[in-house]
């Protein structure tokens, strides 16, 4: 086609398309930005299903821009009408939100912050138009008005002579299509898409540097994908391309299913004789399904989807430090060697990340939570318990809330100091361990240890409360508990085990008895700390009520 006839030809097809791209340009100067700062992107769809993928690459946007002082902007791909969700956007800013992943630009429900805009693609629509239009003057793209039908029976011809499928070479039917035919479909209103024409011959290969898979080579594209759609919209090859490159992005996170289209994107930015950005395609998440890996999937795990973790109740930070054990091969290190640096200050890097699939395991994430809620201040911990609370178990948050100061210093039990105790590991999961502190939900389970028989249980119980003194310290404290229970006939341990068979127990066989009256449970924190937390009342009231529920038990068993 002679150049005369592509300026018509993108006249024909573009009537209503003034600007230019210079115009275009002209409007997205150069980012001015300290040396080497990275300019990065999130750029979901808004189909209201937000994922750990999601996460997975948002940290690592996030962090790449802000470690090095550039821009971290949100993008929102919103070509494909079919997957959108109304609230879409709603969720996809409510989970940065949540996640503190904060956006310097980009969408926002209100007006959107940057100069960079508009950052919805569907708002960018004359863009995209412009630069195809540009595309088709060059030569380099050209309307294709195949239908669904005429799609399909060149692929069946494909797949009957075991052709490669798609459209190019000789199966590019429309690709030189004379003008007047052209001319002749447009006036009949026949609708297009717009392809671009590649110059490519798989026999070729491209090479790139890819920052996690490192030095890569691929078969050039010869398929002429489609890069606007019939109603104007681009798909995400094109979009990509003139939005990376409008918007000045250096690094490119996105998953590595994107790796196979790459050659169809270094062509594109290649046509406009634009510079590719750096590209960071992170590893898929993987979980172990029986003894085989599998990429997580949205209808078989739960797991995969952000509002999991929301219901379950797992910290924010929990979520994001594991997710940065699979990220970068060494957070797991400086976590252990810096275990008080707020994450921020680990050095993030693209050398260190996974060039093979993450594997996603839940039990280590349970770990890293509850090492997480170990290290936070009770404060915190009741703030965020109580926040979990509210929005998905009020009646435990009316409990949590009557006395806020009871609430934190039962968290404060056992925090802080080099081995802090680690009883949460998610905030669902609190209320049952916390469940003594309060009467409502006290329900005990007076199981005692076997080799105290029930006249001692009895014994303890009642001869207790006449030590017991609130007021107590717990050096004070256990020494009564060993006086009652050397009398009883239970030693020191020390002693018991130099002859065990000398004795019925020891003395932690009678705390064990004062800890299942008072708590209901054999597993509580401190013991002293948690009856000075309940107050001598309660205590005295639980022991009572223990030492009746034994009496009236009509089993008895002898003393030795
Ligand atoms: N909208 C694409 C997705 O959600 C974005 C991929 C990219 O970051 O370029 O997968």
């Amino acid at each position: 086609m002679k150049s005369m006839d592509t300026n018509r030809l993108a006249e024909l097809l573009f009537p209503g398309v003034t600007t230019r791209p210079a115009d275009i340009e002209a409007l997205y100067p150069p980012r001015t930005l300290p040396e080497g700062a990275k300019v990065t992107r999130m750029a979901p769809s808004p189909t209201g299903f937000m994922h750990l993928g999601n996460l997975f690459g948002a940290i690592t946007d996030e962090r790449l821009a802000h470690q090095s002082r550039g821009v971290f902007y949100l993008r929102i791909e919103d070509t494909d009408q079919k997957r959108e969700v109304p609230g879409g956007v709603e969720t996809i800013l409510s989970v940065f939100h949540e996640y503190e992943l904060p956006f310097d630009e980009g969408a926002s429900l209100g007006e959107e912050i940057g100069a960079y805009g508009p950052y919805r693609q569907r708002r960018r629509a004359n863009i995209y138009q412009t630069y195809a239009k540009e595309l088709i003057r060059l030569g380099k793209a050209y309307p294709c008005f195949c239908t669904e039908e005429e799609l399909t029976a060149i692929r069946e011809k494909q797949a009957a002579q075991k052709a490669n499928f798609g459209y190019y070479g000789k199966w590019a039917v429309h690709r030189d299509m004379p003008l007047p035919e052209i001319e002749a479909k447009l006036a009949a209103g026949v609708p297009f898409v717009v392809r671009f024409r590649s110059e490519g011959d798989p026999s070729r290969r491209v090479k790139f540097t890819d920052l996690v898979k490192g030095a890569m080579e691929f078969p050039e594209n010869d398929q002429d994908v489609v890069i606007l759609k019939s109603d104007g919209i681009p798909t995400y090859h094109f979009a990509h391309v003139i939005d990376d490159h409008l918007m000045g992005t250096t690094h490119v996170v996105r998953g590595e299913e994107w790796l196979a289209t790459l050659p169809i994107h270094v062509q594109l930015f290649a046509a406009f004789g634009w510079k590719p950005p750096k590209y960071v395609h992170t590893a898929q998440l993987m979980k172990m399904d029986g003894a085989s890996k599998r990429k997580l999937s949205k209808r078989k795990d739960p797991e995969l989807a952000l509002d999991f973790y929301r219901k379950e109740g797992y910290p924010v930070r929990a979520l994001k430090e594991y997710l940065l054990t699979l990220l970068n091969s060494n957070f797991e290190d400086w976590r252990i060697a810096n275990p008080d640096l707020p994450m921020e200050d680990f050095p993030f890097t693209t050398k260190k990340m996974s060039v093979s699939g993450a594997l996603f395991d839940i039990d280590k994430l349970q770990d890293v939570s509850k090492n997480v809620i170990s290290r936070m201040s009770a404060g915190e911990v009741s703030a965020l318990l109580r926040g979990w609370a509210k929005e998905f178990d009020s009646a435990f948050y009316n409990l949590l809330s009557r006395d806020e100061s009871y609430t934190e210093a039962i968290l404060s039990i056992g925090r802080g100091g080099k081995k802090p105790r680690k009883d949460i590991t998610v905030f669902s999961g609190a209320k049952e361990y916390l469940s003594f502190f309060f009467d409502e939900l006290f329900t005990p389970d007076y199981a005692y240890p076997e080799n105290v028989c029930v006249t001692d249980r009895q014994r303890i119980l009642t001869e207790y409360p006449a030590l017991y003194d609130p007021a107590d310290d717990s050096a004070v404290w256990f020494q009564k508990v060993c006086a009652l229970a050397e009398k009883l006939g239970y030693p020191g341990v020390k002693e018991y085990k130099k002859s065990p068979d000398a004795y019925k127990g020891h003395v932690g066989d009678v705390s064990m008895v004062l800890r299942i009256a008072v708590t209901g449970r054999p597993n509580s924190p401190d013991l002293c700390d948690v009856m000075r937390l309940l107050g001598s009342e309660r205590v005295l009231c639980r022991l009572q009520a223990a030492a009746h529920a034994l009496s009236e038990e009509t089993e008895e068993k002898n003393c030795d």
